[in-house]
C-alpha cells in the first residue's frame, strides 16, 4: 500500500499503528472523536503478561508475552512515560486467597512464591494479616496517559478531531476500541470498569499488587510522584455512572491489604470500556480488501500496543501477514 492511510480511532491502538506506520515513511491521518472517552484514560497500565494469563488463552497469552518484550524498546522511541520495571506482587489475604493464587501460579510464567515476611520485606505498608504470595519480576507498568500524550505529539498534525460513522475509502485502520462494533458490526462490546486515584505519600509503595482479597481481586498500581491507581471492577454494562457500591468495594479491599491507604486523597474516580469481544482476544487483520481491524483487545490493550502496532504496519507497508495474527483474524465470529 503505498496510499494515504487513514486510522479510525485515535486510542492507544490506533495512535500506537499510526506512529509505526509513520516511521515507515507511510502518510497517516488519524481521525478521533476528540474527547478523552478512550478506555486507555481509565487504564491502569499494568503490563502484566504474566499476571493475565489464562488456562484456554495459549495464543493471547504468546501475544501479551511477545508484546511485553516489546515495551522496552517502543518505549524508548517516545520519552518519559512512567515505565517502570520494578515488578509486580501476587498478594493474598486468606489461606483461601492464597490457594486460589497458587492455582493461577501454576499455568503462568514464572511467579516467584513468597511468604508473608518476605513480602513485607519487599513492601513495609502491605498489612501483616496477608498470608503470602509471589514475586512477578517481568510484569511491568506505564503511565497510559502519557503514552497517548507522547504519541499524540509525535504525530502532530496527524491527528485529527473527527468522529467518523461509515469507513472511509482507500487503505484504512479501524482501531476503534467499542466504536468498532457500530463501524464494521464486528463483535466489540463495552465492558464497564472503574478506577479510581489516590494521592498518597511517594515511596508508600514501589510494586504494582495484584491482591487476591476474600475471593475478590484487586489491584493497586503506585505511580513514583505519589498517584495510585485502585482497580477495577468488571460489568458486563454500557453506562457510565460511577456507584456508591464499586467505589466501597475497591476500596474495601485495597485497604485491607494496605491499610495505610485509608489516609491517602481520594482525587478521581473515572469509568470506561474495555473493548470485548466474545473469547477476549483482539480482533487483529485484514477484514475487507482495503480494511483493516485492530480492535477488541479488551484488558490488555496498552500491553498489547506494541505488538499491535509492529504486526499491523507489518501488514500495511507489506501486505503479507505475520503468523501470529492468524489467531486473532477480525473474521473469526462470523
Ligand atoms: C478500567 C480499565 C483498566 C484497564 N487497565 C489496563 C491495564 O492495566 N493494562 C492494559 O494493558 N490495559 C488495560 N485496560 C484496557 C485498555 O485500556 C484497552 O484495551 C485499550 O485502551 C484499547 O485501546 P483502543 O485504542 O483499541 O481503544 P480505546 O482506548 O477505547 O480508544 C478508542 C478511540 O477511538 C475513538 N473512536 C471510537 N469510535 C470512533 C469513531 N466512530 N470515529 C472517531 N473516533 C472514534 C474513541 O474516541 C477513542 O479515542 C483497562 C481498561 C479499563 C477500562
Amino acid at each position: 500500500m503505498t496510499s494515504p492511510l487513514t486510522v479510525v480511532g485515535g486510542g492507544i491502538i490506533g495512535l500506537s499503528i499510526a506512529w509505526r506506520c509513520a516511521q515507515r515513511g507511510l502518510d497517516v491521518a488519524v481521525y478521533d472523536e476528540g474527547r478523552d472517552d478512550g478506555a486507555w484514560y481509565a487504564a491502569a497500565g499494568m503490563l502484566a503478561a504474566a499476571g493475565e494469563t489464562a488456562f484456554g488463552q495459549e495464543a493471547l497469552s504468546a501475544l501479551l508475552l511477545e508484546s511485553s518484550k516489546r515495551w522496552a524498546g517502543f518505549a524508548a522511541g517516545l520519552g518519559s512515560l512512567g515505565y517502570d520495571r520494578t515488578g509486580a506482587l501476587d498478594v493474598a489475604l486468606t489461606s483461601d486467597d492464597l490457594a486460589s493464587a497458587r492455582r493461577m501460579w501454576g499455568y503462568r510464567d514464572g511467579p516467584q512464591p513468597l511468604a508473608s515476611s518476605e513480602l513485607r520485606d519487599l513492601e513495609p505498608a502491605l498489612s501483616p494479616r496477608v498470608r503470602g504470595g509471589a514475586l512477578l519480576p517481568g510484569d511491568h507498568q506505564v503511565d497510559p496517559r502519557r503514552v497517548v500524550a507522547a504519541l499524540r505529539s509525535a504525530l502532530g498534525d496527524a491527528v485529527q478531531p473527527r468522529r467518523v460513522d461509515t469507513i472511509p475509502d482507500g487503505p484504512v485502520v479501524i482501531a476503534a476500541g467499542i466504536g468498532t462494533a457500530a463501524l464494521t458490526g464486528l463483535p466489540v462490546r463495552p465492558v464497564k470498569g472503574l478506577v479510581l486515584r489516590l494521592r498518597a505519600e511517594p515511596g508508600l509503595l514501589r510494586h504494582v499488587i495484584n491482591g487476591y482479597v476474600d475471593g475478590r481481586h484487586v489491584y493497586v498500581v503506585p505511580r513514583a510522584d505519589g498517584d495510585i491507581i485502585v482497580g477495577a471492577t468488571e460489568e458486563e454494562r454500557a453506562d457510565l455512572t460511577v456507584t456508591a457500591g464499586a467505589v466501597l468495594e475497591l476500596l474495601r479491599s485495597a485497604t485491607d491489604l494496605v491499610p495505610d491507604l485509608a489516609e491517602a486523597e481520594l482525587t478521581e474516580t473515572v469509568v470506561r470500556h474495555r473493548p470485548g469481544t466474545p473469547d477476549n482476544a483482539p480482533l487483529l487483520g485484514r477484514w475487507r480488501t482495503d480494511v483493516i481491524v485492530a480492535a477488541g483487545h479488551h484488558r490488555n490493550g496498552v500491553l498489547l500496543a506494541p505488538i499491535t502496532a509492529d504486526l499491523i504496519a507489518d501488514l500495511v507497508v507489506t501486505g503479507r501477514p505475520d503468523p501470529l495474527l492468524d489467531a486473532f483474524a477480525p473474521g473469526r465470529f462470523a
